[in-house]
């Protein structure tokens, strides 16, 4: 079968055997493949990559062959496979929080330095991570794993801080961000404010309810703390993580506000006791549990979020990559679809 590999030479498709579930693995056969700016920050750490694996960590699919022992859903059942594998052992991991398994590694688990679902048909080590999707396509579905999930996570730990009258920022409206808008929309009363550099992803936030969507180089820290009011917004959202939006979020961010990280720019910030705001807090936040996958299954499903998203071919997957790193790959997710 035809799968997009990261090696230490770079991303390329490669021809590789389809693999057979042995006990309690299930083999899904790839319906959607989402394609993430992280997968580019992969690329330019190629040369760390020892053992080839093939990328994608958005999957949406069918079930095609169950291993000995493997409870599960039905053969040909619609799924979502939650990209994020932990030991299966640890308290993390019991508690639902593969995401945050200690014992992980860099392997991660789906595209993340184990064969992931940028080919035609996707390993899952144990039927625990795959979700059943219901009446949703799951090549359309597939961006609901991490470009919906992960600000899912994120807006979910901040609810408290979102009440009536209070706003959030969202920083970066692509892939992730645009559902981020509409996740605080669905989710909060809170006032909503995107910002981006390009004012297509700002016309998309807008149409997915942003109160407000500024460009940085368009006065947007003072616009931002013009509508926020003197408690200034409750929560910034940083899909960028770069040196300029940090110093955006901290220049706009007042007493108690949250930042939450998501982007891996990695960008830096002074901290300390005095450079930011009392008891404003700072943190990343990493992707999400299959549980909170379910809740966006089901907001999705309701119709409450949507996805813009455009598909592609999987040979075609190199060539969006290049057009998410240069900026010009329009707006929402590419979405690889193997069998079309
Ligand atoms: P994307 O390329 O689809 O979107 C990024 C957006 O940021 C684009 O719209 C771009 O125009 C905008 N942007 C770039 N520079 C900007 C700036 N200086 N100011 C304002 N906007 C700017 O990327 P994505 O797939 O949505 O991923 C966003 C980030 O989140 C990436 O760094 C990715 O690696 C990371 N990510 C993190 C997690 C996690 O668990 N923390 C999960 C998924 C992705
Ligand atoms: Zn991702
Ligand atoms: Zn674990």
């Amino acid at each position: 079968m035809r799968a997009l590999q990261l090696s230490a030479d770079g991303a390329a498709l490669a021809d590789v055997d389809v693999p057979d579930p042995g006990p309690g693995e299930v083999l899904v056969k790839v319906a959607g493949a989402g394609l993430c700016h992280s997968d580019l920050h992969l690329m330019h750490v190629a040369a760390m990559v020892e053992q080839p694996f093939t990328l994608g960590h958005e999957t949406g699919g069918w079930v095609e062959a169950v291993g000995p022992g493997a409870e599960a859903p039905p053969i040909g059942e619609a799924v979502l496979v939650h990209g994020a594998w932990g030991c299966g052992r640890c308290a993390r991991c019991r508690a639902g929080e593969d995401n945050l398994c200690p014992r992980s590694g860099a392997r991660i688990g789906s595209g993340l330095f184990r064969d992931g679902g940028l080919a035609e048909y996707l390993l899952v080590p144990a039927a625990r991570h795959l979700l059943p999707i219901g009446d949703l396509d799951p090549r359309d579905a597939a961006p609901l794993d991490d470009a919906a999930l992960t600000p899912y996570h994120a807006v979910k730990a901040s609810l408290p801080l979102l009440v009536p009258g209070t706003t959030a920022v969202v920083i970066g409206v692509g892939g992730l961000g645009h559902v981020a808008v509409q996740l605080l929309r669905a989710l909060t009363p809170a006032r909503v404010v995107a910002v981006d550099v390009d004012e297509a992803k700002l016309h998309l936030a807008r149409e997915h309810g942003a109160d407000m969507a500024v460009a940085p180089a368009d006065d947007a820290g003072a616009r931002i703390a013009d509508v926020a009011g003197e408690l200034g917004p409750a929560l910034v959202l940083d899909c960028v993580g770069s040196d300029d939006t940090l110093a955006l979020a901290a220049a706009v961010v007042s007493n108690r506000s949250r930042v939450v990280v998501v982007g891996v720019a990695g960008g830096t910030l002074p901290f300390s006791f005095f450079t930011l705001p009392y008891e404003c807090s700072i943190g990343t936040t990493f992707w999400g549990t299959i549980a909170e996958l379910a809740e966006v299954v089901a907001l999705a499903r309701a119709g409450r979020i949507t996805v813009e998203l455009e598909r592609i071919a999987l040979d075609g997957a190199l060539d969006a990559y290049a057009r998410l790193e240069a900026g010009t790959f329009g707006s929402g997710r590419a979405v690889a679809v193997p069998h079309g």
